[in-house]
């Protein structure tokens, strides 16, 4: 019998962001550099668990936007929250903040006491990963025994909207340093899985690490997923869709395809048996 299907990698967004996303562009580079095109969709909460019913998806952690200006992120942090205590068997909401805002961890800690479960998608789409801003919030959701979600991306290849310019030897940094800490690393970590095939130290500094296969259609072949649950393990392998960016079945008919090569075992594992350990 199968069991939960859990997408640990969704957006929503307030109506008030979706009605008038030009308006939110404005002090908003990250934002602007992702969404200021009408073509790249989003989603309210409604429209998330509407999606869900038809992929069949039982659990989706929502996640925000990492606003620079504090009233967008106190908007949006709360939008999640209202989501979550309204759809609680659906919904896991992650409370998102810009790291290096002086109003951060003071946000993200606000935004835990509403009832969110994480922190994340925390990102840096204009530069490497800035590990000063970092660590409060790592240090916060290691407390709060909750998960982290942080956007990796593979450092090199094509350019895209959203691709930040990031090194791996500096993910490898945040991750040694904050090690009490359970970080998800989003679009498959970048590829730092693979180092887990080194003989010393990789293995065991990834313990408390683990990746999604947000946007992964777009960017890899389906023969990633088998070695990433080869290298890390299944349990550590999760389903994220970027939801709307795609949808859940585009991933499914990638996960059960010949070419990933997952056993019956690990594609329970990936596609919501991990999520609901790590995250029940
Ligand atoms: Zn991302």
């Amino acid at each position: 019998m199968p069991g939960m299907i859990i997408d640990v990698h969704t957006h929503v967004f307030p109506p008030e962001v979706m009605a008038d996303r030009q308006r939110f562009c404005k002090a908003e580079p990250a934002f602007a550099s992702i969404y200021s095109d009408p073509a790249a969709p989003m989603v309210d909460a409604p429209g998330l668990i509407a999606a869900m019913d038809q992929a069949r998806v039982d659990l989706s952690w929502a996640v925000g936007f990492p606003w620079q200006q504090a009233e967008h992120a106190r908007l949006h942090n709360d939008y999640v929250a209202a989501a979550v205590k309204e759809h609680p068997w659906r919904l896991r909401g992650l409370a998102c903040v810009h790291p290096p805002a002086a109003w951060a961890l003071a946000e993200a800690q606000r935004a835990l006491g509403l009832g969110l479960h994480g922190l994340g998608e925390l990102a840096f789409y204009d530069q490497d990963l800035d590990l000063a801003s970092l660590a409060p919030l790592c240090g916060l959701a290691a407390e709060a025994g909750a998960p982290l979600l942080l956007h990796t991306n593979e450092p090199v290849g094509r350019v895209y909207p959203g691709k930040a310019p990031m090194t791996l030897a500096r993910l490898y940094a945040l991750i040694k340093a904050h090690s009490a800490t359970r970080l998800v690393l989003a679009h498959m970590g970048g590829g730092i899985f693979f180092y887990a095939a080194l003989k010393k130290e990789v293995r065991a500094a990834l313990a408390n690490v683990w990746l999604d296969t947000a946007a992964a259609p777009f960017l890899y072949r389906p023969r990633a997923y088998g070695l990433a649950v080869e290298l890390m393990g299944a349990d550590r392998v999760l389903l994220g869709s970027d939801y709307p960016l795609l949808p859940v079945e585009r991933y499914r008919k990638e996960l059960t395809s010949a070419e990933a090569g997952l056993s019956p075992a690990d594609l329970d594992m990936v596609l919501g048996g991990a999520a609901a350990r790590l995250l029940p």
